[in-house]
């Protein structure tokens, strides 16, 4: 008996490999849902070849054999009675409403849109444990954490050292950094992905987003998750233990095996995945704090989830504003950081009780970060 598949984006990174990694389970794994943003031929070429019993279209037009259509179609595919695991790889706060529906029809999501978690930790961890949901996550640092504890209780943790690669401006000096082009922030050193988490690669903002997504996923403080930069991207992440044993989880960068884990865990199933570990090959590596005057963004998220309720959910809006001005060519890179802080400023700060408060949080950023951008 397999287990079906609904893949959340499936025409993007995070959805193509999902595929590539079902391609060789299929003793294990069926596709029943896809959906996708626009790309509506790769879609349609994907349904055909994995059969899929349901698909949306979020955004096209051109005819498809689509069944859904709009944002709609996404909660449709995540709680399709015939689905067991839903992978999430939207982009941003779009994949929100979906990532609630499946875990409160009792899905296991495994979660690569870490967006969800930060604008909404308590809503989203409530919603599992009220539908009897589970969300394991796709991201490499925190799947690494999962991996490492082994089923561990939070009390047995100290901290968790998540690493970052640095990006492509992690020696550069500030001032070249704030006149980075498209071009030169779309050059990541180590990981190949989209383009919105690339440019919060460069930024660090995809650090501090994952500093609080590992605060929900972990149940953790704030001060228990550190962040290293970590040029060569084979150490994912340490977990410290309380008697003060470290145990980190390795390998190249690729995020087939994280994919693979989030679909099995707690098993673990034979895999030829694109490349082995090979230490000599790994040569050294290297660790080194993060600059503040490089990456001033990052502190403002990790401020932003300290301060909770729904500062994390404003903070996620003003920087998804700042890094689409920025990909459109509107802003320079510089000014991300400046719009994110500019829209923080005076966001009054609610708890995060409600999707309502969440979501009017959200909108309120994305109208000040375009307020800032424009002034
Ligand atoms: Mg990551």
């Amino acid at each position: 008996m397999t287990v079906g598949v609904a893949i959340l984006g499936s025409t993007g990174s995070i959805g193509c490999s999902t595929l590539a990694v079902l391609d060789r389970h299929r003793d294990r794994f069926r596709v029943v849902a896809l959906t996708a943003h626009t790309n509506a031929d790769l879609l349609q070429q994907q349904a055909r070849t994995w059969h899929a019993a349901y698909v949306g279209l979020v955004n096209g037009t051109n005819g498809t054999a689509a069944r859904g259509k709009g944002t709609a179609c996404l909660v449709e595919a995540a709680t399709h009675p015939d689905v067991g695991i839903v992978v999430n790889g939207i982009v941003g706060a779009a994949g929100l409403e979906a990532t609630l529906a499946a875990l409160r029809a009792g899905k296991r999501v495994a979660l690569a849109n870490k967006e969800t978690l930060v604008m909404a930790g308590e809503l989203v961890t409530e919603a599992a444990r009220a539908g009897g949901g589970e969300i394991v996550p796709v991201d490499s640092e925190h799947s690494a954490v999962l991996q490492c504890l082994g089923g561990r209780a939070p009390s047995d943790v100290s901290r968790l050292i998540l690493t970052a690669s640095g990006g492509p401006f992690r020696t550069w000096e500030p001032a070249r950094i704030a006149g980075a082009t498209v071009d030169e922030a779309l050059r990541h050193p180590t990981w190949k992905m989209g383009r919105k988490i690339t440019v919060d690669s460069a930024t660090l903002v995809n650090k501090a987003l994952e500093v609080i997504e590992a605060h929900f996923l972990f149940g953790l403080g704030y001060a228990q998750v550190e962040v290293v930069v970590h040029p060569q991207s084979v150490v994912h992440a340490f977990v410290e233990f309380v008697d003060g044993s470290v145990l980190a989880q390795l390998g190249f960068p690729s995020m087939e095996l994280p994919i693979l884990y989030a679909l099995t865990h707690p098993e673990r199933v034979p895999d030829h995945g694109p490349r082995r570990f090979d230490a000599l090959a790994a040569g050294a590596l290297t660790f080194e704090p993060v600059s503040p005057a490089r990456f001033p963004a990052y502190a403002m998220g990790r401020a932003a989830g300290l301060a909770g309720g729904t500062a994390p959910a404003a903070f996620n809006a003003a920087n998804e504003v700042a890094v689409r001005l920025f990909l459109d060519g509107r802003i320079p890179f510089g000014r991300i950081a400046e719009i994110i802080e500019r829209a923080l400023r005076d966001h009054a700060g609610t708890p995060a009780v409600s999707l309502e408060a969440v979501l009017a949080a959200d909108i309120d950023a994305r109208r000040r970060a375009e307020e800032a951008a424009c002034s």
